[in-house]
This record gives C-alpha cells, structure tokens and sequence, in this order.
C-alpha cells in the first residue's frame, strides 16, 4: 500500500489508495444484495474421460453485475470470503448446481453426469455445513452420489479430524470430494493419506506449460502416479491443446478438463456440446 508518513508520525493514505477502498466497500455493498437481485449465475464446463466423452462438469459462479458488467470470480471471491457473504453465496450455488444435477437426472442423455461444486474454507468450517448441504439435497432431491464438492488445500487448515468427520458425514449421503488446485497450497502427504477424498485436481500451473516444461512434466507424471497408488481418481484441469492432453493421456491422468474441450458455458450449451459426436479428428486422437 501507498503510505507516507508525516513528521508528526501519523500515517495517511494516499487519494488513489482511498479511491480503492471506497471502490472495495462499494463493491461489498453490492455483494451482499447479489443474491436477492438475482445476479449470480452458473456456468458449467465439461470433464471429460481419455476418450473426450463427457462424464460430468464443474460448475463455475458468474456474477453479472447491473454496472459493472461481468465481475469474475477471481475477484469477489475473495471479498466474499473476507467478509463471511461466501456462506449465503455458496448456499445459493449449491441450491443451484442441484437443481441442475435434477434436471440432468431426469434426462437419460445426461443421468450418468457428475457434477462438481466448489466449496470455501469458510463456508466448509460452517458449524451448520453439513446440516445445509442434507437440506438442500432433500429440498432438491438430488442424487448425492451425482454431486462432487471441491475443497482446496486451505480448508485443510484447522483441526484435521473435525475435517475428516465432517467430510465422513457427507460421504455417507453419497457425495464425493476432490482437492482442488492440488500442489499449491500447505497440505501435506499426511493429510492427502488422512483425508477421505476421491479425487485430487491437478492445478493448472503445473499443466499450462506442460508442453514444454521439463520439470511440469515431472510433477504431473509423479502426482498421476501417486494418486493413482493411493486410489484416488486424478483429474487435470487448464488442459488447453493437444500436446497437454497427449501427455496427461500417456501418465494414464483419469479425467480432463480445460478449454481444448469446452469453455465454462451455460448448462445448456455445455449439454449440447458434450453429446454431438466428437470430431472425427479427435475420434482418431482418442481411440
Ligand atoms: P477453480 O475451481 O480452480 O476453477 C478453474 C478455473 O480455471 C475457472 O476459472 C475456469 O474457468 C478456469 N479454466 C478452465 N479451463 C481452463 C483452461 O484451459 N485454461 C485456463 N487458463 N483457465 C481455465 P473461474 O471460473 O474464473 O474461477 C476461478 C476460481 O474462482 C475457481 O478456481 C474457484 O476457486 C473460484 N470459484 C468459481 N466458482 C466458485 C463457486 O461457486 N464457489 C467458490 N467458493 N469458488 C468459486
Ligand atoms: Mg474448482
Ligand atoms: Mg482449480
Ligand atoms: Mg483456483
């Protein structure tokens, strides 16, 4: 932060930081009426398997806001982190994506679809989390064992067998859980052996310049390897070309995701998408 010090000691901010803060405040004001204005929507983009065919999605928020236009994810999320507004904006996400999952298991193109939900830190150590999530599912009633929540390494933080409880709880109603942008962040292999995850997500720093990166090669090879030993299904996602999905392939990665397959696009055109037959360039590529 831009800060000067007077000679009497005391601190103030310069006019840009202001014009920040009170742009910050603004913002927040405006989160906290996002729910009720009907703003926030969800995106979806497909996961595929090592033969391109869709086996389920990740739903992505969008907030539309009335001046501002699109505000994406990367900066509110935080905010609404910061400011606890993450708890009634993941409730509403979670309401969302099942509804969706309802829609998609009454359709016997789309039944077989999982559909991946992300959840903070915070909104995970809600003591009320888990009495939530059985709320919306029975309001819904939508199938569990068709929802997947994504936690990242830093909800990992905080005491590991309240954590472990409180994912066995939800596993029990058939929900499955992925660590999301895993290899960023402070967990250790203790935790990835302690935890009853089905997934781990191989972050996409390490797969953009898979390509030409000898030692990304590396770490997406030994965490492909590893997950696999520890039975866990690896996914990678940021897979943007051919060369990436080749690799992952070959390191026998489960599942992929990124925009060499499908941007995050609405529900309907992610359907449509991902049952039009796969080109057959990619057939070729694939088999
Ligand atoms: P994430 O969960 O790791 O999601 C992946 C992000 O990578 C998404 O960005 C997605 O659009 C983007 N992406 C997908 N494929 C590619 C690719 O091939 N290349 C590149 N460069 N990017 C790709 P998005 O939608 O902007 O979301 C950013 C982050 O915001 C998410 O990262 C997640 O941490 C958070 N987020 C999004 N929706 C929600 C939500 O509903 N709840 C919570 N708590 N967080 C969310
Ligand atoms: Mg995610
Ligand atoms: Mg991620
Ligand atoms: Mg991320």
């Amino acid at each position: 932060l831009a800060k000067q010090t007077s000679p009497n000691g005391l601190r103030f901010y310069e006019p840009a930081v202001q014009a920040e803060l009170e742009a910050r405040t603004e913002l927040e004001q405006d989160l906290r009426l996002a729910i009720d204005r009907q703003e926030f929507i969800l995106v979806y983009q497909s996961q595929v398997d090592s033969l391109g065919r869709a086996i389920g999605a990740e739903a992505l928020i969008r907030w539309e806001h009335p001046r501002r236009g699109f505000v994406s994810p990367g900066s509110f999320i935080p905010l609404a982190e910061e400011t606890g507004l993450i708890v009634p904006i993941g409730n509403w996400v979670l309401e969302a994506a099942c509804e969706q999952l309802v829609i998609w298991a009454n359709d016997e193109n789309t039944q077989h679809l999982t559909l991946a939900v992300n959840v903070s830190a915070k909104q995970f150590q809600q003591p009320d989390f888990v009495d939530n999530v059985c709320d919306v599912l029975t309001k819904s009633s939508a199938p569990a064992h068709r929802l997947k929540l994504e936690l990242t390494e830093s909800t990992m933080i905080g005491k590991i067998d309240d954590i472990i409880a409180r994912m066995l709880q939800l596993k029990a109603l058939g929900i499955s859980f992925s660590l999301d942008d895993f290899g960023t962040g402070y967990s250790s292999l203790q935790y990835l052996k302690r935890l009853p995850l089905d997934q781990i997500k191989i972050d996409q720093s390490f797969v953009r310049n898979l390509h030409k990166d000898m030692d990304d090669k590396a770490i997406v090879k030994t965490i492909i390897a590893m997950g696999r030993s520890l039975g866990l299904q690896v996914i990678a996602e940021g897979v943007e070309n051919q060369e990436h999905w080749h690799y992952l392939k070959e390191q026998q990665c489960h599942a992929f995701q990124g925009y060499y397959f499908c941007k995050p696009v609405s529900a309907t055109e992610m359907v449509q998408r991902s049952l039009a037959p796969p080109p057959i360039h990619r057939l070729i590529r694939g088999s």
